[in-house]
C-alpha cells in the first residue's frame, strides 16, 4: 500500500496528545496534555536538542492558545518519560530538563545503567553514538499503569531493539506508544545480538518475538512509533515486522548487515559526511562495527566498507559527491 493509502486509515489521535514527527536521527516526540501540564515522550537525539526545545515550545503555546483559557496562564512541561536507553530517544534529556525544569521518569528496566552511566550499556562510543549524561527523578515500573495526557497508560515490556524498553498501552482508545518495538515497517535494529554470549542473537530473536506477540494482543486501534508517521492497521504492520524476524531467523547473518548499516545510516546522519576514503579506518575505530565484522564476516577493512558502501547507495540511504559519503536523510 502506498503512503497515502496507510495514512487514510490512521484515526485521529485524542486532542490532548501533540505528536511531533521527527526524521530518523532523533525519534519522534509525543506530547501530552494533562490540565496546565505536560507530559513529554522521548527527548530525541542530542544533536538536535535546540530543534526539539523549540518544537516543545511551539506546541506547548498552541495547546495554551487553543484548550486552556487565557486566564489559567500556560502551560508548562513537567515531565519527561523516556520509552528506552537508546541515544535518539534520551540524548535531550539533560537540555529538555534545563529548559524546562521537569522531572523525568525514566523505565525502571533502565534504571541501572542510566544510575551508572553504562556507555556501553546504552551503546554510546561504543557505537559511535553520543547523549548528553542526565539525572532522573523516578521511574516507570514494569506493568506499572500510569496518567498522562489525561489517558490511563500502561507500560509492558518490550525486549528486543532494546532489552530494556517499554511500550505505553492505552486500553481506553486503543492506542500505543511503540517506541522502536514496531514501527509502521518493520522495527529498530536488535542491537543486543551483538554482545559476546554466543546464544545472543537466538535469545534476541526469541524475545522480540515474544514482543511482537504480546502486542498482537492488545487491541489496537493506532500505532504511535518511535520513527515514522503514526499509524493505524496494527495487524499489517505487525504482519511485515513478523515477515522481517522470519527473515533473521532463517538467516541470522542478515542480522549483522541490517544493524552495520542501520547504524551506519544513523551515525552518518550525525556526522553530515564522511570522506569515502575514510571508511575503512572509521569502521575499525567502532567497535560496534568492527566486532559485527570480525565475528561474523571476517571482511578486511576495505572489503567490509566497499560492501557497505554499496549497500548504502544501493538503499539509496547515502550517495557519493567529490569522495564524499552524503547521507540521504533516511534509514
Ligand atoms: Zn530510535
Amino acid at each position: 500500500m502506498n503512503d497515502a493509502g496507510r495514512a487514510a486509515t490512521v484515526p485521529p489521535l485524542p486532542e490532548s496528545l501533540h505528536f511531533i514527527q521527527r526524521d530518523w536521527l532523533s525519534s519522534n516526540n509525543l506530547l501530552c496534555f494533562e490540565g496546565e501540564n505536560a507530559t513529554l515522550v522521548d527527548s530525541g537525539y542530542v544533536a538536535v536538542v535546540d530543534q526539539t526545545v523549540a518544537l516543545v515550545n511551539v506546541g506547548l503555546q498552541q495547546h495554551t492558545r487553543e484548550l486552556v483559557p487565557a486566564t489559567r496562564g500556560s502551560v508548562r512541561l513537567t515531565r519527561l518519560i523516556n520509552t528506552h536507553s537508546h541515544s535518539d530517544h534520551i540524548g535531550g534529556n539533560a537540555a529538555v530538563k534545563r529548559a524546562f525544569n521537569c522531572e523525568i521518569l525514566i523505565p525502571a528496566t533502565m534504571e541501572s545503567m542510566v544510575a551508572a552511566w553504562d556507555e556501553e550499556a546504552m551503546l554510546l562510543g561504543v557505537a559511535g553514538q553520543r547523549a548528553e549524561r542526565f539525572t532522573y527523578d523516578g521511574v516507570i515500573a514494569v506493568h506499572s499503569r500510569f496518567e498522562m495526557g489525561g489517558l490511563i497508560w500502561q507500560a509492558f515490556p518490550a525486549p528486543g531493539h532494546d532489552m530494556s524498553a517499554l511500550v505505553f498501552y492505552c486500553a481506553e482508545e486503543g492506542l500505543l506508544i511503540s517506541g522502536d518495538a514496531l514501527w509502521e515497517d518493520g522495527f529498530g535494529i536488535l542491537f543486543s545480538a551483538f554482545s559476546d554470549v554466543p546464544t545472543a542473537a537466538a535469545d534476541v530473536l526469541a524475545v522480540t518475538r515474544t514482543t511482537l506477540e504480546m502486542i498482537s494482543r492488545l487491541d489496537l486501534a493506532t500505532v504511535i512509533p518511535g520513527h515514522g508517521p503514526v499509524f493505524g492497521d496494527p495487524e499489517a504492520a505487525l504482519a511485515r515486522a513478523f515477515g522481517r524476524l522470519d527473515a533473521f531467523t532463517r538467516d541470522p547473518l542478515r542480522l549483522g548487515r541490517n544493524a552495520v548499516k542501520a547504524g551506519f545510516t544513523f551515525n552518518l546522519l550525525d556526522m553530515g559526511r564522511l570522506e569515502a576514503a575514510a571508511l575503512p579506518s572509521y569502521l575499525a575505530s567502532i567497535p560496534f562495527f568492527r566486532d559485527i565484522n570480525r565475528r561474523n564476516y571476517g571482511m578486511s577493512n576495505t572489503d567490509f566498507a566497499a560492501w557497505l558502501l554499496r549497500e548504502i547507495i544501493g538503499s539509496r540511504a547515502a550517495r557519493v559527491e567529490d569522495g564524499w559519503i552524503i547521507p540521504s536523510g533516511k534509514a
